[in-house]
């Protein structure tokens, strides 16, 4: 066995297609549906809001492979390939026979896994002859890699922070005004929709789905602007492929190949972008790898949500999709994993999760800051908030290995880093971080509002 710990690719070696596991799925996940009228949106329904190229892709259950432009490509090579690292020092710290890798998504000026669709959502956005670009942003991960592409790219950029996270975290804000973006905190009064949150609740602290909503309308109200997304959808989830794509000629440079992959969960793009092309070796070549998408507790979609058409956004401007939900209107706990603080699950990880292609684990905040800061210690990389749920359940397997002497190979995607989210470490090691339980008559009780369809 190589002690090499890490792997990278040449240049001439990152793909140049993603992977649309939408074609090799033998459910195709259900279509979203016109709120109104309960009918099939076909792509030309999406071209209003989004890049024509991103509403093909969104649908397209045909083709397996997409070409990656060639100016993306050019693009991604600012800081691909990522390397696929071997956690020695983790495993020896857990003592377990397990060989954990994880799959580097920090390393990249702006700290996830993010840029990997800000950069074509742009792309594509330039191309039509687009010239400005809306979106929200939890943490600002995603305003952060937006603002970036869209300078990139030469379109301008206005980014809806979820306001809480907004004031808890300021330095994305201010990395995307200095990459050219102006950026407001949601629920704000520039949307009617944002309006409409303040009057019923002047404390609201905002939530991906209040920013999505506002981030929406202004698109729609604006000539020549674009919404983007920085999660959840089809599209988003095809382009982070690159990612697993990446770690798959990675892992057999270690002479490995992973019984499990793991990821955090937000709306699945990290977790869809590192499992689908492993998970397409078990929908075609008999593979067994386990998947396992790792939420926070205290917003349990995957576990304890519902299957149910519902809205993705919080004022219901989006069409209906079918996904595991706690409800349009859920407002998550104010856990420092700004990113994982979503309702819903996209559509094709709801179909996988039905099918039992994959599940979902719960980790509790102040479990997910124990390891985030025991890989800190062993690994030398302090991980974003979000990416330490995926190590806190890659540490749950460990420890089973360890149990049961299993010798396997897990694979988890470390997303982002934390170094802009210091103050949640200091709350953490100050002890002032707390764990939040969720009850089942508070999870019935929200999932009343979502519009009975199935
Ligand atoms: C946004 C984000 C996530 C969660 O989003 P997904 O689309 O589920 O991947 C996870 N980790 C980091 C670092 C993020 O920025």
């Amino acid at each position: 066995m190589s002690k090499q710990k890490r792997f990278i690719l040449q240049e001439n070696e990152i793909p140049t297609q993603w992977y649309n596991i939408q074609a090799d799925m033998v459910n195709k996940p259900m279509p979203p549906l016109n709120p109104g009228t309960h009918e099939p949106l076909k792509a030309e329904d999406l071209f209003p809001i989004f890049a024509e190229e991103c509403a093909k892709q969104e649908l397209d259950m045909e083709h397996a492979w997409i070409d990656i432009p060639e100016e993306v490509l050019e693009k991604y090579k600012f800081y691909r390939s990522t390397p696929l690292v071997r956690a020695y020092e983790l495993e020896k710290a857990l003592d377990t026979p397990a060989h954990i890798y994880f799959k580097n998504e920090s390393v990249n000026p702006l700290g996830s896994h993010k840029v990997n669709s800000a950069l074509p959502q742009c792309y594509y956005c330039k191309k039509q002859g687009v010239t400005n670009v809306t979106t929200e942003t939890g943490a600002g991960q995603w305003g952060a890699a937006l603002s970036y592409a869209a300078k990139v790219f030469g379109l301008e950029a206005a980014v809806y922070q979820v306001k809480i996270s907004l004031h808890q975290k300021p330095y994305r804000s201010i990395m995307m005004r200095t990459f050219g973006a102006t950026v407001e905190g949601s629920p704000s009064m520039s949307t009617r929709a944002g309006k409409d949150l303040i009057t019923k609740d002047p404390t609201h602290p905002g939530s991906l789905g209040t920013a999505i909503s506002e981030a929406i309308e202004l698109a729609i109200t604006t000539p020549n602007c674009k919404y983007t997304l920085g999660s959840v959808l089809s599209h988003v989830s095809l382009h982070q492929t690159v990612i697993g794509l990446e770690a798959e000629k990675q892992m057999e440079m270690a002479g490995e190949y992973p019984d499990t992959v793991i990821a955090c969960f937000g709306g699945g793009s990290n977790f869809g972008g590192l499992a689908f092309p492993f998970m397409r070796h078990n929908l075609k070549d008999g593979k067994k790898t386990e998947f396992i998408a790792a939420e926070p507790n205290s917003c349990p979609k995957l576990t304890r949500g519902k299957f149910e058409y519902d809205f993705g956004d919080e004022a219901g401007y989006t069409p209906l999709l079918p996904m595991y939900t706690l409800g349009h209107d859920f407002k998550p706990a104010n856990i420092h994993a700004g990113g994982l603080r979503y309702h819903g699950a996209g559509t094709i990880v709801s179909q996988l999760i039905k099918d039992g292609l994959m599940h979902g684990v719960d980790i509790p905040q102040l479990e997910s800051f124990d390891a985030g800061v025991l890989f800190a210690r062993t690994e030398g990389i302090i991980p974003a908030p979000e990416s330490c749920h995926a190590i806190a359940a890659t540490i749950r397997e460990a420890k089973k290995c360890k149990e049961s002497g299993e010798q396997k190979v897990i694979l988890f995607n470390l997303s982002g880093h934390g170094l802009i989210d210091m103050t949640s470490y200091d709350s953490f090691i100050n002890g002032d971080l707390r764990n939040y339980e969720l009850s089942d008559e508070e999870i019935a009780r929200n999932l009343e509002n979502v519009p009975k369809v199935l």
